[in-house]
């Protein structure tokens, strides 16, 4: 397990130092955090290293998972939908599961805590099912520039209990009456995710999966879901493969709070055996963090072909690998990609200019290496865990001492 000292030749002291004071007024402090999965998508990946880190700093940091059947995961895949700006029609029977749900996970999880940190809409609805003692934060990750305004009616009688709603930028700030702060999610550079692994290793470790690095590689690392597009990433290969030979990798794994990963999985092995390039695609649905950071580090270009899109922290990810990203400009990833000097940004539609910044990237090594250079220091300033630590500890501390006074 990590602690904050190794992060110290990534950082530098003054970093390292800084989240430690932070830190020290809220040593034994009891906080909890809630989301309903604890693998798949950057919800967990996040809290998979900052719950750790909280601990080694010594607040006494707790995780719990929502428990739910998959009716109810059902109808909460379609409020995510909703959020991201799909009209959804919810009737009265999905409102109770979803409510229901939310109450009998109450009845067995005891909150005791001096905060509590509420993630996306499964669990928004908790906070009706305790006599509220503490700070509740809600912290939404989906892409809400354009929430569906029937729905979010609906959820925001939920979000105005609590005492302060976060969001990854500016934009998805919403019409509600608590205070609303922005946190940038964040990466860890020392998971096995990311940590730095040698050309020999990559090599190697992409063999077992019948990957060889004969012929550039472009890839798309992301949960299949019709938010990111997969579909579009085989047109754009298609375009990008008549002029050079290469090849496309799609890596997704399936998230436990999200029922339509294998429906969209089988559609994409259809629209792959249709392409005509099939010999050259790789369709993969491992999780394997190695295997993430290694596709990441091969790859010619990483592209991000979101129609919605949170953040990204597969922008990140790949960034910090010094892999030039070509993605869509939505949600949060304009935050991470200055265009044109860590990598391309394009409107979702627009395939074809998708396609020849790729062609362009892969046939220019030098440019590669460019914006791979500067990715690599964006993301270093502005995007690792130990900044995501203090943003964290500086909203904790303001309402744990408001709450003492
Ligand atoms: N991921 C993974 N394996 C996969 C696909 C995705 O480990 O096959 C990880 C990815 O590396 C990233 C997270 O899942 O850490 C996805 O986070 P992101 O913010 O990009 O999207 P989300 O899935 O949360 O919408």
């Amino acid at each position: 397990m990590n602690n904050l000292e190794q992060y110290e030749s990534i950082v530098g002291r003054e970093v390292i130092t800084r989240v430690k004071e932070k830190a020290a007024p809220l040593k034994g402090k009891h906080i909890v955090c809630i989301n309903s999965t604890f693998s798949g998508g950057g919800v967990a990946e996040m809290l998979n290293s900052a719950v750790f880190l909280f601990n080694t700093l010594g607040l006494k940091f707790g995780w719990r998972i929502l428990q739910g059947f998959p009716s109810f995961f059902d109808v909460t895949k379609k409020l995510h939908h909703a959020m991201q700006g799909e009209k959804i029609d919810l009737s009265d029977h999905a409102k109770e599961i979803y409510y229901e749900t939310n109450e009998r996970f109450s009845v067995f999880t005891h909150l005791k805590h001096d905060l509590v940190v509420i993630h996306d809409p499964q669990p928004l609805p908790l906070i009706d099912f305790y006599a509220k003692k503490q700070p509740w934060i809600f912290r939404c990750h989906v892409d809400m520039s354009e929430p569906d305004p029937d729905t979010w009616d609906y959820l925001k009688q939920y979000v105005a209990k609590y005492d302060e709603f976060v969001v990854s930028r500016e934009e998805y700030k919403q019409d509600v009456a608590i205070p609303q702060q922005i946190i940038f999610p964040a990466i860890d550079p020392l998971t096995r995710k990311n940590k730095e692994l040698t050309d020999d290793k990559v090599k190697t470790y992409l063999q077992k999966f019948n990957i060889s690095l004969d012929k550039p590689i472009i890839t798309q690392v992301s949960r299949y879901d019709k938010w990111k597009d997969p579909q579009g990433v085989v047109e754009i290969f298609k375009m990008v493969r008549e002029k050079i030979d290469c090849q496309l990798v799609l890596l997704g794994s399936f998230a436990a709070d999200d029922p339509e990963g294998q429906e969209t999985f089988e559609e994409m092995e259809k629209c792959i055996a249709d392409c005509g390039y099939e010999d050259d695609v790789t369709l993969l649905t491992v999780s394997d963090d190695i295997l993430v950071n290694c596709l990441q580090r091969a790859a010619a270009v990483v592209i991000q072909k979101s129609i919605r899109e949170g953040f990204g922290l597969t922008v990140a990810e790949a960034l910090y690998k010094g892999t030039p990203v070509v993605a869509s400009r939505v949600g949060g990833i304009p935050l991470q990609i200055t265009d044109g000097e860590s990598g391309y940004l394009h409107e979702p539609r627009d395939l074809a200019s998708f396609a020849e910044s790729t062609t362009k990237l892969i046939k220019d090594e030098s440019l590669r290496h460019t914006l791979g250079e500067q990715g690599k220091q964006q993301v270093t300033e502005k995007f690792l865990i130990t900044r995501y630590l203090e943003d964290w500890l500086d909203l904790f501390n303001r309402h744990l001492s408001a709450s003492n006074k």
